[in-house]
């Protein structure tokens, strides 16, 4: 069982994400656990105060190291779990740290900072800090969110076609190709043929050939790392070309 813990002020805030979709389910099945820490049980003043003025002047407050040092010592005594910290400067979340989190066989501790954020002496116990992108939130809570929400659907047994897992943008550096639903046309716009022709190794062929495209055209960057096969490097050719998935099968004789 993957076990996280998220050491919050707001421990109300995951009480709708714990409760809801594909991780409820992971929940209730005991594949995963999500352990909110109340920050202020460790406070020891009788106003559960969990913020101090910030040395050296300045607007704001930070969250004071004493009671998420008494929270870390605590969730550590059935064996230390690797500690993540919400920081705008940190690593930047991607699905490779997602997989690298999935993977970890040890429970894993989220420090969602607030106010100005945290005493730097914290990250004394800190394995790494994290962001999930460059801009400012408020505190670490939804970055928490989005961090176990990506984590969680990639443990096995928690989404059911693990197909589709490997199809996810990201998942081998492409990003995803597009998909339809039923009705096969609606206000005059028809779901591509070959989806409707039932072969599927023409299907896996222009899904492919969408995902080479749809990276060349919204995050080019991403096939410089891409682990691109032959007939990928075909395709993107032809696609820099301007040529169609139809010129594709013709010069391929496919
Ligand atoms: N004083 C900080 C600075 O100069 O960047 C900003 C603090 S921010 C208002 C409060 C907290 O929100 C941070 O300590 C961090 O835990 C969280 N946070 C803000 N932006 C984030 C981001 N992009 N990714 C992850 N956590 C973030």
């Amino acid at each position: 069982m993957k076990k996280f813990h998220v050491l919050t002020i707001f421990p109300e805030f995951f009480e709708c994400f714990k409760n809801t979709g594909i991780v409820s389910r992971a929940v209730e099945k005991g594949i995963v656990q999500i352990n909110t820490v109340n920050l202020r049980d460790y406070t020891t003043d009788k106003h559960r105060t969990v913020d101090d003025v910030v040395y050296g002047g300045g607007p704001g407050m930070l969250l004071k190291p004493e009671p998420i040092f008494r929270a870390y010592e605590d969730i550590s005594q059935n064996g230390k779990p690797y500690v993540l910290i919400t920081e705008p400067w940190g690593r930047k979340f991607d699905q490779q740290f997602a997989w690298e989190l999935a993977e970890k066989d040890r429970d894993i501790l989220i420090i969602c900072g607030r106010y100005e954020g945290v005493d730097e002496r914290v990250k004394s116990i800190v394995d790494e800090e994290v962001s999930i992108g460059d801009f400012v939130l408020s505190g670490g809570e939804p970055a928490a969110l989005v961090i176990m929400d990506a984590v969680i659907r990639l443990i096995p047994g928690v989404v059911g076609d693990e197909d589709s897992i490997r199809a996810d943008s990201f998942s081998d550096g492409l990003l995803g190709y597009p998909n339809y639903t039923r009705p096969a046309v609606y206000k005059g716009m028809e779901v591509p043929e070959v989806l409707r022709s039932g072969n599927h190794k023409l299907i896996n062929l222009w899904r492919r050939w969408k995902q080479v495209e749809n990276t060349l055209k919204k995050r080019p960057e991403l096939l410089e790392k891409a682990d691109l096969t032959q007939n990928d490097k075909k395709m993107l050719e032809m696609i820099k070309e301007g040529k169609t998935f139809e010129d594709f099968l013709k010069k391929y004789k496919l």
